[in-house]
C-alpha cells in the first residue's frame, strides 16, 4: 500500500495561524488596546431578507409529507440552474441550463475539475494566488508554471507566447490583489489559450464586485471563450453564503478536447462523486436571483464597498500605492517604508492595533505587498484608517 505522495510535497501553510497566534498574543500583552481585523476573508452581513424566507419555506416543505424532497439532480434543480440562466441573460450572455452544475461552493468544484485533465499537463497559475489552485494541482503532481503578476504589470499578467500551458488559472476580480481584467485582456488570454488549446479555469467568485460598467465579470463576454473556458462562481460573497454552501460552475457544451466534450464529462464526474447541493440551500441560492433579493444583496455588498473606499481613499492620501479597492472587497498595497509584509503587519498591529494580511502569504511576488478587506465592520474601518493615518512617519 502506497499513500499518495504528493501530498508530502506541499507547504504547509502558517499563514492564518501565524495571524491569529500573532494577535493572540498581542492582546494578551494588551489587554486594553481594542484590535480591529481588516484581514478577513470571510464576510461579515447577514443573510439577506428574502434569503432567509425562502430557507424558512423550504424547511416548511421538508416537513410535510406532501412537499418533502430526497435525492434531487445532482447537478441543481432546474429552478435554480433557470435563475442562473436568466442573472447571465442580464449580461447578454446565453447559457443552456445543461451547462450550469449547482456544487456547495467554488473550492470544491475547483479541486474537483481537475479529475477531468491529465496530471502529465502544465498548469499556468499566478504569484500572488488563491492558494488552492497550487495545492490542489500539487495534490495531483502536476507541473506548475508561475506566472507573475507584479506592480510593473498592476497584478495582471498577460501571456507569454514563449510558454506553453494546458491549464490556465485567472481570477477577476482578483484575491488577494483586486485587480480586474479588462475586456481586452481575458481576449488575449482566450486567443492564447485556443493557440495553446489549454483549456482556462476562470474563477468569478468576486463578479458582483464589479461596479464599473464595461469591466467584464464573465468570461463568457469575451467571443470564443466558450471553446476555451470553464467558469466557477459562488454565493459566499455574493450573498453571504460562506457558511450555507452553494456555488456553480459553467461547462459550455463547445468546449471540447482530444475531440471530446468536458461537458458530459463533468456530467459524469459530479453524478458519481456528487450527491447535490440540499434543496433548501437550493431555494435560498435561488431567491438570491429574485428581484428582491438582487436588491437586498446589492445593498450588502454596497456597505462593503463604502468600507473599501475608505481604505483606497486613505491610501490615495497617505500616497501609499495599492490596487483593488473599487471593483472588489480586496485592497492590496504596497508595504511603505520598504518593510516586508511581515514587518509591516507587525507595525501595524504594534501600532495601530490593526490586523491585516501579509502578502508573502499568497506567493513569492507577494512579499513587500499587504491585503486589506472591506468585509469588516464599517464604524471600524474608518476607525482603522484613522489610526493607520496617525502612525505615518
Ligand atoms: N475563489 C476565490 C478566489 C476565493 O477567494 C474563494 C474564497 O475565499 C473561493 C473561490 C471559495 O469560494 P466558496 O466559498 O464558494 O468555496
Amino acid at each position: 500500500m502506497r499513500i499518495n505522495q504528493n501530498y508530502l510535497k506541499l507547504e504547509e501553510s502558517y499563514l492564518f495561524s501565524t495571524i491569529a497566534k500573532k494577535v493572540a498574543d498581542f492582546q494578551q500583552r494588551n489587554p486594553d488596546k481594542e484590535v480591529i481585523r481588516l484581514g478577513i476573508g470571510d464576510v461579515t452581513l447577514p443573510l439577506c431578507d428574502a434569503v432567509v424566507r425562502e430557507i424558512h419555506g423550504a424547511v416548511e416543505e421538508m416537513g410535510n409529507q406532501e412537499t418533502f424532497h430526497g435525492y434531487g439532480p445532482e447537478q441543481g434543480y432546474p429552478f435554480l440552474k433557470s435563475a442562473i440562466v436568466s442573472y447571465y441573460a442580464q449580461r447578454q450572455i446565453d447559457l443552456q441550463p445543461e451547462e450550469i452544475f449547482v456544487s456547495d461552493g467554488a473550492k470544491s468544484d475547483l479541486g474537483n475539475i481537475l479529475d477531468l485533465f491529465d496530471t502529465e499537463n502544465t498548469v499556468l497559475i499566478p504569484d500572488p494566488v488563491y492558494p488552492v489552485y497550487v495545492d490542489t494541482n500539487v495534490m495531483a503532481g502536476r507541473s506548475i508554471v508561475y506566472l507573475n503578476a507584479n506592480q510593473e504589470n498592476s497584478f495582471l499578467p498577460m501571456p507569454d507566447p514563449r510558454v506553453r500551458a494546458d491549464l490556465i488559472y485567472l481570477c477577476s476580480p482578483n484575491n488577494p490583489t483586486g485587480a480586474v481584467y479588462r475586456k481586452e485582456q481575458l481576449r488575449n488570454w482566450v486567443d492564447y489559450a485556443k493557440d495553446c488549446g489549454a483549456v482556462i479555469l476562470f474563477d468569478a467568485a468576486y463578479e458582483a464586485f464589479v461596479q464599473e460598467s464595461g469591466l467584464p465579470r464573465s468570461i463568457y463576454e469575451v467571443e470564443g471563450a466558450r471553446e476555451c473556458a470553464i467558469e466557477f462562481c459562488s454565493l459566499s460573497k455574493t450573498a453571504g453564503f460562506t457558511g450555507v454552501r452553494c456555488g456553480y460552475t459553467i461547462v459550455p457544451r463547445e468546449l471540447k478536447r482530444q475531440n471530446v466534450a468536458l461537458n458530459p464529462l463533468w456530467l459524469r464526474r459530479q453524478t458519481t462523486k456528487f450527491n447535490g447541493v440540499p434543496y433548501i440551500v437550493q431555494r435560498g441560492a435561488a431567491a438570491v436571483f429574485s428581484r428582491k433579493g438582487m436588491a437586498q444583496i446589492k445593498s450588502n455588498i454596497a456597505y462593503y464597498q463604502r468600507n473599501a473606499k475608505i481604505i483606497a481613499d486613505s491610501l490615495s492620501d497617505l500616497g501609499i500605492w495599492y490596487t483593488g479597492g473599487t471593483n472588489s472587497p480586496y485592497i492590496w498595497l504596497k508595504c511603505p517604508g520598504g518593510r516586508t509584509s511581515w514587518e509591516y503587519f507587525d507595525y501595524l498591529l504594534h501600532r495601530a492595533n490593526v490586523v491585516g494580511t501579509p502578502g508573502a502569504g499568497f506567493g513569492k511576488n507577494g512579499e513587500g505587498f499587504f491585503r486589506l478587506t472591506s468585509f469588516g465592520d464599517y464604524e471600524k474601518t474608518k476607525e482603522a484608517m484613522r489610526r493607520i493615518r496617525q502612525i505615518v512617519e
